[in-house]
């Protein structure tokens, strides 16, 4: 066998923990590759769904639970899943340490629940590495400078794992119940078709744009710093997908692939008197409020009055429409209305750079089928729609046969 001297960081979704028998699996692939030589670091998420679980529980207590102290609970997901995955590891005869968020050295700010990785302090990390131990990881969480357990966010564990890749200077792989990144996601559109590589680019644009596959944040860190990244399955026996930087070699699509984001509600305000004050006084009492807005459109001042559309999440409903009604209070000549019947469908290619057209193919694709759309917003590499949730399969089957997705 050809003996490998590297080191790479690998990443084990909630789904390839989530059961004993599933840790078991992994630590066999571990430590078989560890037999080769490997250094590994292995970050882990918490088993299956259970910092769901813990979510649930905290409500079942408050309905407001204090943010460090959810923070303290949900991490306790993670410290599960590496204690049980090192014991694995042992059990096959390897030497492995289990390190949490603090204990390999992950320093964050102090924002609860969201808190950015500032710095990282690798020495516990080398340390054990030179001793040729596998390094287990608990991925999502680190602690501040006053010492407190913080979390980064749901999905935060590729952020963990990329940010490790990044300081250690060495590739990624992310494990997860897919098999790779597909044109768009397979559980919702069975016929997607998986993609050999995509580039950093489309890979943020599409998890911004919804994909859950990946977390935006830790994309955004691979590419910052070059991280070379794959995204395979969880039993290894089919190749992954490479994110990677645009290069010759890729194949340019006009459009790679499409996300759907179904939690969508779109608000819509006519006849706002015109001066930029009342708009961004509007928007922010939503940002106080921390709800966030996407899709902003607002057309050309027309008899002094403009018109306004955005959207936002369906649980916001109640705060924005308090918000609204304040707002016509202050302003009479105003009319609004709120529409959760929508989903946003977005269409993401690197090709939409160079190549014009494609937003006029999708105009006619949609209307040639009766698909009304309600708002368009662009960016460079993306289009998105927000269409009537009845019209989703028609649209994506639509799409995905007229650009081969
Ligand atoms: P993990 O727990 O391993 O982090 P996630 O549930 O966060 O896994 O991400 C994997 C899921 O991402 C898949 O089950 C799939 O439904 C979803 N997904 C969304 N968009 C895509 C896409 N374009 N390609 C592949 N999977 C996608
Ligand atoms: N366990 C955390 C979550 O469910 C972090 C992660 O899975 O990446 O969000
Ligand atoms: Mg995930």
């Amino acid at each position: 066998m050809q003996q490998k001297n590297t080191l790479t960081v690998l990443k084990f979704g909630g789904t390839s923990v989530g059961s004993p028998e599933r840790i078991k699996r992994i630590a066999l692939e571990i430590t078989r590759r560890s037999a080769l030589g490997e250094d590994l670091v292995v970050v882990v998420s918490a088993m299956g769904k259970s910092t769901d679980l813990l979510v649930q529980l905290a409500h079942d207590i408050t309905p407001t639970p204090c943010k460090k102290e959810m923070d303290l609970l949900l991490s306790t997901g993670e410290q599960v899943s590496i204690a049980l995955l090192s014991m694995a590891i042992k059990d096959l005869g390897f030497s492995s340490v289990a390190l949490t968020g603090a204990q390999a050295g992950i320093k964050t700010d102090a924002l609860h629940s969201k808190a950015r990785i500032e710095e990282i302090d690798t020495s516990r990390i080398l340390k054990h590495l030179s001793k040729k131990h596998i390094v287990v990881v608990a991925g999502f969480q680190g602690i501040s400078a006053e010492g407190d357990i913080t979390t980064l966010g749901r999905g935060g564990s590729d952020t963990t794992a990329v940010s490790l890749a990044a300081i250690l200077k060495c590739p990624v792989e992310i494990f997860t119940d897919v098999d790779g990144v597909y044109t768009t996601d397979p559980r919702v559109y069975a016929k997607a078709k998986k993609l050999k590589e995509i580039s950093y680019d489309e890979m943020l644009e599409l998890a911004s744009l919804g994909a859950s596959i990946m977390e935006t944040r830790a994309i955004e860190i691979g590419h910052k710093y070059s991280v070379p990244m794959t995204i395979a399955l969880n039993t290894f026996d089919v190749e992954g997908t490479i994110v990677k930087e645009l290069d010759d070699t890729m194949e340019k699509k006009v459009v790679t692939g499409m996300t759907l984001t179904d939690n969508c509600l779109m608000v819509s305000i006519a006849m706002i008197p015109y001066t930029s004050k009342n708009v961004s006084q509007l928007f922010a009492t939503i940002a106080k409020e921390h709800i966030i807005v996407d899709m902003i459109s607002q057309t050309a001042p027309y008899n002094n009055t403009v018109n306004l559309s955005f959207t936002t999440y369906k649980e916001d409903r109640l705060a924005l429409e308090e918000i609204l009604r304040a707002f016509k209070q202050e302003h009479n000549s105003i009319d609004y209305y709120l529409d959760d019947q929508l989903v946003k469908l977005s269409v993401v290619g690197i090709g939409m750079v160079s190549q014009s057209g494609v937003a006029s193919r999708l105009f006619s694709l949609l209307s040639d089928h009766d698909i009304k759309f309600y708002q368009v917003t662009t960016s460079e590499i993306s289009i998105s729609y927000t269409i009537h949730s009845s019209d989703k399969m028609k649209a994506i089957q639509t799409i995905a046969d007229d650009f081969e997705l």
